[in-house]
C-alpha cells in the first residue's frame, strides 16, 4: 500500500488536483485497455479513495465532474476520432487528459455524443477541466486554461453555464 500522493501545489484547491489525478488515472487505465469508461473511472476512484485524504462523498463528486466533462466533450471528440489519422490530432484539438480518456473509449463515443446533445449544465462551485464557459443568463464568456473550480459569472454573478472547447 502506498501513501497518499500530496503533489498539490501550494494554494491549489485539493479537489482541483484530485480531479486531475483521477482523470489522469482514468486515462491510464483506459490506455491499458479492456475497460469501459465507467469501469476505469470506478477503479481510479477506488484507488484514490484507498490512498486517503478525501471522503467517499468527495470522490463521488469529483468522479461525476469528470464523467460530465467527458460527456460534454464527447461530441467534438467523436467527430475528431472519426476523422483522425493519428491520435495526436485529437489531443491537439481538445484538453489533453479528456482527449486521452476519449481516445481510450472510442467505442462508447457515439453513445456519449448522443447524451451530450442534452445540454449539460456547469455550475459555480463545481470543478471542471479547461475550456470556455458561457453564462446562461447574460452570455458572458469565461476562459479557463486549466482545471479549476467554476467562479460566479464575472458580469452578472449568476451561477449556471454552458461549456465549449
Ligand atoms: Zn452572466
Amino acid at each position: 500500500m502506498t501513501g497518499p500522493d500530496k503533489n498539490g501545489k501550494t494554494g491549489e484547491e485539493p479537489e482541483v488536483s484530485y480531479y486531475d489525478r483521477m482523470a489522469e488515472r482514468t486515462a491510464e487505465l483506459l490506455e491499458e485497455g479492456r475497460k469501459t469508461l465507467d469501469e476505469a473511472l470506478q477503479k481510479a476512484k477506488d484507488e484514490l479513495s484507498r490512498a486517503g485524504g478525501f471522503t467517499a462523498e468527495q470522490a463521488d463528486r469529483v468522479a461525476e465532474w469528470i464523467r460530465r466533462d467527458v460527456r460534454q466533450s464527447a461530441d467534438k471528440a467523436a467527430h475528431a476520432v472519426r476523422q483522425a489519422v493519428e491520435p495526436q490530432r485529437v489531443v491537439a484539438g481538445a484538453q489533453s487528459l479528456l482527449a486521452r480518456i476519449l481516445t481510450g473509449t472510442a467505442d462508447a463515443l457515439n453513445d456519449l455524443a448522443q447524451k451530450a446533445e442534452q445540454s449539460l449544465e456547469f455550475k459555480t462551485g463545481e470543478v471542471t477541466s479547461a475550456g470556455s464557459l458561457t453564462c446562461k443568463e447574460c452570455g458572458a464568456e469565461m476562459h479557463m486554461t486549466r482545471t479549476a473550480r467554476i467562479p460566479p459569472c464575472s458580469k452578472c454573478h449568476k451561477t449556471v453555464f454552458r461549456k465549449s472547447y
